[in-house]
This record gives C-alpha cells, structure tokens and sequence, in this order.
C-alpha cells in the first residue's frame, strides 16, 4: 500500500519566474514577499519576482529579516507584517530558511495564535505560498514541513501541514550562482541526506524510492564538481533538481534520527543543517546496514561506491574535519534527540542512546 500525493506545481529552468508570469494569476492580489537579509537580492530572484508581480498588477511589500534557522519570534515578527497589511498570498524567496519561515507566516497570518500553537493545529486555512529555493538542499519548496527553532527546546522542530505545501514553486538554477562554496556543499549534502533517509525510512514508501535514488544519482553527478569547486549551470541545474526530488522524496517518507541529531549541532554549535546531517551520514549507512543492507548497498552503487568507507571519505573532504565534541556535549545531545520518537521509529537501526552516543562518537 502506499500515497502519493504532491500539490505543487514546479516550473523549472532559467527566466522560469519571467517566462510564467501569469501562473501568479488568481493566487493573490498583494503579496508578502519573506526573504533573508541578501538571499532574495543576491540570488537575483527577488528582482525577477518584484518584475513580474508589478508585469502582473499584483501589489507587494517586503520582509527581508528572515534569520537563519529563523526562531518563532523571527516569523511571529514577519506574520505581523503580514497581517497590517492585509496581505493575501506569501512569496518565500531564499535558502530553507526563508521557505520554512514563509510556511509559518502563511499559517499566522490566517490564524492570530501564539506562533508555539503550529504545533498543535489551527483552525483556519493558511494563504497560499509561493516558493523560489535560492539554494539547492532543503526542498521545501516540495515539503509540507516548516521546520523552527525553538529556544525553550533548545532545538528545531518541524510542523507539518497539506495546506503549507507550495502551491506554486519556482526553480531557476541561476539563482544558485551566487552562493558560496561551502553552503552549495552543505546543501547539497542535505538533499542527499533527504533521499537517502527517505530510502531507507521505515515509512518508505514504493511510490517515491525510485525517485530516491535518482536524487542520489544527481548527486553522484556533482561529486567532481563540488570537490574541484567549480560548477557549471548545468551542474547547478542537477543539484537543484535532485534537491526537489529528494523533497518529494521526505514529503512522503519523512525525515529520520540525522535529522533530529543534526539539529543539535546546528543548535548548539552553529553547524550549517546540511553540514550537520552530512557528519553523522556514514555512521548511520553503517548501522543501517546491519539491518537493512541491500538497500545500503544500492544507495552505495547510486553513489559510485563499493564501501561505505569511501562514502566517509567523500564527507571528510567535502566538510574538513574542524568538528569535535567533548563526553558532556555528546550526552546532552543525546539527551535531547532521544525525545524524538517518531524520527527514531522512521530509522530501521535501533536508535537507543548507545546507537546516538556511537553516531556523535564518530564525528
Ligand atoms: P539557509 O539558512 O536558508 O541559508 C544559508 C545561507 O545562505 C544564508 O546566509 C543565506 O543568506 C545564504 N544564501 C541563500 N541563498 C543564497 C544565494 N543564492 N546566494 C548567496 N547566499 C545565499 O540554508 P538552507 O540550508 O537552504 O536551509 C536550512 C533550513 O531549512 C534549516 O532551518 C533547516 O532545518 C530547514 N529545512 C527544511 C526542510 C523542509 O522540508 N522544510 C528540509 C530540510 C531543511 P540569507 O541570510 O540572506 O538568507
Ligand atoms: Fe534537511
């Protein structure tokens, strides 16, 4: 048995947002742009959106303070913005960050609720969200996830709604040209992450694990690329694609312990997401393996590789080795990803804390 289900309509390829103009139509009369403080204009996309907002007579004000793994304050900030103006449609233009905030805002905007309550349901439908990814990595332009962090957790957790997938989703690889090394490494890593959670989630599902392991052969693709530091559109274009994939891909499966794991480095220690979740990969293909090992061994022969070892390889290079973590550290992240049952019960390896204590013991 098994769902599909994916509601956003993706238009892809350079000018995408110019070209398509009139898919805005009907979505809204004024819009909220939510973008972080240089994503929308370095990436360019902003500028292209604004034109074809004014091109197609929709009126727009902007939020440009989207924070980096923005916090409930930051979208409670921007939703207010939302609400004095009465906007009726959310465009989120940038990385994960700005897509996810702009999830959030759509929601607050319908529903005047403490930003903790998203969590908990709403009531009302929220507006309806357009996205343009200025990143290759998260794929929430696909998702139905909008992940926050929140300081009384000390950590980032994700709501999930039908109603916040994208109605609409822009994706034009030139807007990626901008980004710094590092952050396209990070990112990618992260829809790699995606897929390869996805594959093996004890929620995969048949209907998206073919489109998995295209994901990972995107990535595969790239490899040479993201070691040399020199990537053509074309490879820009692969990655973004295999971010969106990997995007249906975890819409479906849901993501697993790396994610609930990594957000502790990102909490904690500053560690980009992608980042975070590409230091605890290896481990975890080594104790699914254990369990799962024909699956290993495909995401393995997806990727060009015999061993798992090569794999770390790859990692260590792509990442640097900059990242340790003392015995109280290690304890009080498992500590805290251990409350994540449902990302525990998605893993098909035992998550226990020896198996977390050993994962974090790796990096
Ligand atoms: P990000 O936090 O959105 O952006 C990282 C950095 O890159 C920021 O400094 C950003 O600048 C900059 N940047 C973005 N696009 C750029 C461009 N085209 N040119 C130059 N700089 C650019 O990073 P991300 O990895 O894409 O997103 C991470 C977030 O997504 C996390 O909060 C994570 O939990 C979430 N996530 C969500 C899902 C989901 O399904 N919803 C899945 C995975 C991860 P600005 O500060 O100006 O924005
Ligand atoms: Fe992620």
């Amino acid at each position: 048995m098994y769902k599909f289900y994916m509601p956003t309509k993706v238009m892809a390829g350079q000018h995408c947002i110019k070209k398509n103009g009139k898919e805005l139509r009907g979505l809204g009369s004024k819009a909220l742009i939510v973008t972080g403080k240089s994503s929308g204009r370095k990436s360019g996309a902003l500028q292209d959106m604004i034109e074809t907002l004014t091109e197609q007579a929709i009126d727009y004000v902007l939020f440009e303070r989207v924070e980096n793994n923005p916090t409930l304050e930051n979208v409670t900030e921007a939703a207010e913005v939302a609400r004095a103006n009465q906007v009726d449609l959310i465009i989120g233009i940038g990385g994960g960050s700005p897509l996810d905030a702009a999830k959030a805002v759509a929601v607050l905007a319908t529903n005047n609720i403490p930003a903790i309550q998203l969590y908990d349901g709403y009531e009302h439908h929220p507006l309806p969200i357009v996205a343009v990814p200025t990143t290759a990595g998260t794929g929430s332009e696909v998702t139905p996830y909008s992940v926050m962090t929140l300081k009384n957790m000390q950590s980032k957790k994700g709501f999930a709604s039908e109603h916040i997938f994208p109605k609409l989703a822009f994706l034009d690889e030139r807007y990626t040209e901008m980004l710094p090394l590092k952050v396209t490494i990070h990112t990618a890593i992260d829809a790699l992450s995606h897929a390869i959670e996805g594959y093996l989630a004890t929620r995969r599902s048949t209907a998206v694990e073919y489109i998995a392991l295209e994901s990972i052969r995107l990535f595969a693709e790239s490899i040479d690329p993201l070691k040399q530091g020199l990537l053509s559109l074309e490879d820009r274009e692969k990655l973004l694609r295999a971010s969106m994939l990997a995007g249906i891909v975890i819409a479906h499966t849901g993501t697993t312990i790396v994610h609930s794991m990594g957000y502790n480095l990102t909490y904690f220690k500053g560690i980009p997401h992608g980042h975070a979740n590409g230091l605890l990969l290896a481990a975890y293909l080594k104790l699914n393996q254990q369990v799962v090992p024909e699956r290993v061994g495909l995401i393995l022969e997806r990727l060009g590789f015999s061993e798992i070892d090569q794999f770390a390889q790859l990692m260590e290079l792509l990442l640097g080795d900059e990242v340790s973590l003392s015995k109280a550290e290690i304890e009080q992240y498992v500590e805290i990803s251990s409350r994540a049952a449902a990302a525990i019960a998605n893993t098909p390896s035992p998550m226990t804390r020896i198996e977390q204590t050993w994962m974090f013991e790796q990096i």
